[in-house]
């Protein structure tokens, strides 16, 4: 098995080196990764200026490849140029943070993962839910054991075109916690712009927020890690809101 690994908290993050660990058993891991923090990405992709790849040397000893560019394009080259198309498998992660809910398309984990099922690759991404208090360091090995088992039931169950896999992790997972195959829920911020003056007098801004803390709807991603079960969410590409899109075909708005 030829595994494409990256993420989007960089090629220096300890959630990777996890990843990385866990899915050696299963094949070869290809780690391409950003080349600095690049959380909150999306699905950018660089067009301006040149991309450089740089192959060093992880903290586990094996070798991995930097790369300038954002999550995205790291999957972009690794599948072309480190991997040269031949690949069973992208996994992104393990991200320090949840991306539950409508967090889905700012993350550049799930964006790299999305880039693997584009690619026509099976994809997944995995995510590390911080708890709160944060723990520090954070531990990764709950979540690197599921990445790998669900790695290898992949290779029996491939997905459909065009679809992928969002997990999340409670951090204090034990081997034994459930999986919960959920929906993507509701994840909603309040006080989102923190302002703040300049020497100057002028303003500037933060964007931060604290999640609304609603009840979250039973079935979904964000409800299954309140409970501390692992959140599996299938995803795919075509964004289409199907009802919708037949409710304006029998009421056209032109
Ligand atoms: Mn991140």
């Amino acid at each position: 098995m030829r595994i494409l690994l990256t993420n989007d908290d960089g090629i220096h993050a300890p959630g990777l080196q996890a990843a990385r660990a866990a899915l050696s058993a299963l094949g070869e891991v290809f780690t391409i990764a950003p080349e600095r923090p690049r959380s909150a990405a999306g699905h950018s992709i660089t067009l301006h200026k040149p991309l450089r790849l740089e192959r060093l040397r992880l903290p586990d000893g094996t070798v991995g490849t930097a790369c300038s560019g954002t999550p995205t394009d790291c999957v972009t080259l690794g599948f072309d140029v480190i991997l040269e198309q031949r690949c069973d498998l992208v996994v992104s992660g393990i991200n320090a943070g949840a991306n539950l809910g409508w967090d889905l398309t700012y993350s550049g984990t799930v964006s790299a993962a999305i880039e693997g099922a584009v690619l026509g690759l099976p994809a997944i991404a995995v995510s590390l839910v911080i708890p709160r208090p944060p723990s520090d360091p954070l531990d990764y090995r709950a979540a690197a054991d599921f990445t790998a088992r669900l790695a290898a039931w992949l290779q029996a169950e491939p997905l459909p075109a065009g679809t992928l896999l969002n997990v999340n992790v409670p951090h204090a997972a034990s081997e034994t916690a459930q999986a919960e195959l959920t929906h993507q829920g509701r994840r909603e911020y309040v006080d989102r712009i923190e302002t703040r003056a300049d020497p100057s007098g002028r303003p500037y801004y933060w964007l931060a927020g604290s999640i609304r803390e609603d009840v979250p709807d039973p079935g979904s991603d964000v409800h299954a890690v309140l409970q501390g079960r692992i959140s599996i969410t299938p995803l795919h590409l075509d964004m289409t809101a199907y009802p919708l899109l037949e409710r304006l075909r029998l009421r056209p708005p032109v």
